[in-house]
């Protein structure tokens, strides 16, 4: 983040909690402003046909090589449930359906906030994007374990993959470090 003010150029900022304010912030001692770093929402789905779950293998980085669900940031403008759609269709070429709300996962170290749903194929006719080096369907226990880096997708993979087991599905919210599994009643 650069550390001058966006609003009129003073630099540096400086740090501390500005008046009325409730969390220590960077702000512009000259005219007031404040830069608000809130969580960024990545958004993405789960997606299973034929017993088997789509993953996309990353080709630019960071982690290029490792495979994960499709997910992304959402842009400005766009619903949540569009993001996902969109990033679906961004890193595999596959028009989905989103279907269910899946996981509300809160990563307060990386200062982000995952929202994955479990989606449908409705039409798969293009290519991936550059982002992706590759699609693949994978059965449960084909998955490559040790190339899905980030926790919070292989949280999101392990329970699914015990849930389907059982077949219920819950939502679950929370952290790395504790959450709940809520079920449909
Ligand atoms: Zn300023």
């Amino acid at each position: 983040m650069p550390n001058f003010c966006s609003h009129c150029g003073h630099s540096p900022l400086a740090r501390g909690t500005p008046p009325g304010d409730t969390h220590e912030r960077d702000y512009c001692g000259a005219c007031g402003a404040v830069v608000y770093d809130n969580p960024k929402v990545i958004a993405g789905a789960i997606i299973e046909q034929e017993g088997r779950i789509l993953l996309c293998q990353r080709g630019i980085p960071p982690r290029v090589g490792s495979w994960t669900l499709p997910a992304g940031f959402m842009e400005r403008c766009e619903s949540v449930e569009e993001a996902a759609r969109r990033e679906v269709w961004e890193e595999t070429g596959i028009d989905a359906e989103v279907t269910t709300p899946y996981s509300i996962f809160s990563v307060p170290p990386t200062n982000e906030l995952y929202i994955i749903y479990r989606a449908r194929v409705v039409t798969w006719e293009d290519a991936p994007g550059p982002e992706t080096r590759a699609v693949n369907w994978f059965k449960p226990q084909d998955i490559p374990w040790d190339l899905i880096f980030y926790p919070a997708i292989r949280q999101i993979l392990e329970r699914y993959i015990a849930e389907r087991d059982g077949g219920t599905y819950g939502i679950y919210t929370g952290s790395m470090e504790k959450g709940v599994v809520h079920f449909m009643q």
